[in-house]
């Protein structure tokens, strides 16, 4: 049994988007990264809060998902940012470039029907601040098929909170929970989660649809 994927954003997650007045949180601290493509005097800056680090240190150390970078970023994610966080090197979702001025150019998330291929029917909790009502959908729809979905959205202007991080390792041990639960209920096969919380949907307080 493998655990659920978490799938991290940068933009709007882990470097909020600045202020009307060009200002940043005082808890972010500045770094200058070339990302690939682009030359050594031609850096881009971006801002980084080092407790996000820990904060996801603390999830990834229990075991419960398995991280994996999903952003524009793509494999700079791991050689340029998670390094400045302190995680290890991570794996990322191989995101194709398209030609798009808006991150919902058909009403969803663009990264979403890439996202939905490469996880096949693995259970999944994504952080990304671009989600639309047709993701929320798309995640209870994937959950009412045993594909158990949870989506936590941070406000790109703060990005991810402790609670974001503590919701998604939450989720996680409840998954845990159920499927070792369902597993001992039918004589070791993972039969996933229970029915009558598969078809649970809610909107929570922080922006995320808890579903299952
Ligand atoms: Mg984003």
């Amino acid at each position: 049994m493998r655990p659920p994927y978490l799938l991290l954003d940068v933009d709007g997650v882990l470097v909020p988007f600045p202020g009307a007045d060009g200002s940043t949180s005082a808890t972010h601290a500045r770094h200058d990264v070339v990302p690939t493509g682009r030359g050594a005097d031609d850096p881009v800056t971006i801002w980084l809060n080092p407790a996000h680090g820990l904060m996801l240190m603390d999830v990834i150390s229990t075991g419960l998902v398995a991280p994996v970078w999903c952003t524009s970023w793509r494999q700079d994610a791991a050689t340029l940012i998670g390094p400045l966080l302190g995680l290890p090197h991570l794996p990322h979702v191989d995101l194709p470039r398209p030609k798009i001025t808006t991150s919902q150019p058909n009403g969803y998330l663009w990264k979403r029907d890439y996202v939905d291929v490469w996880l096949a029917d693995a259970p999944a909790v994504w952080i990304d601040d671009d989600f639309t009502g047709l993701d929320h959908a798309w995640a209870v729809e994937r959950t009412a098929r045993g594909a158990v979905t949870l989506l936590i959205q941070p406000d790109p202007r703060t990005g991810m909170q402790a609670e974001h991080v503590a919701e998604a390792r939450a989720w996680a041990g409840r998954l845990l929970a159920m499927r070792t639960g369902a597993s001992g209920a039918s004589s070791g096969t993972d039969a996933g989660p229970h029915k009558e919380d598969r078809t649970r949907a809610t909107r929570g307080g922080s922006g995320a649809v808890w579903c299952c």
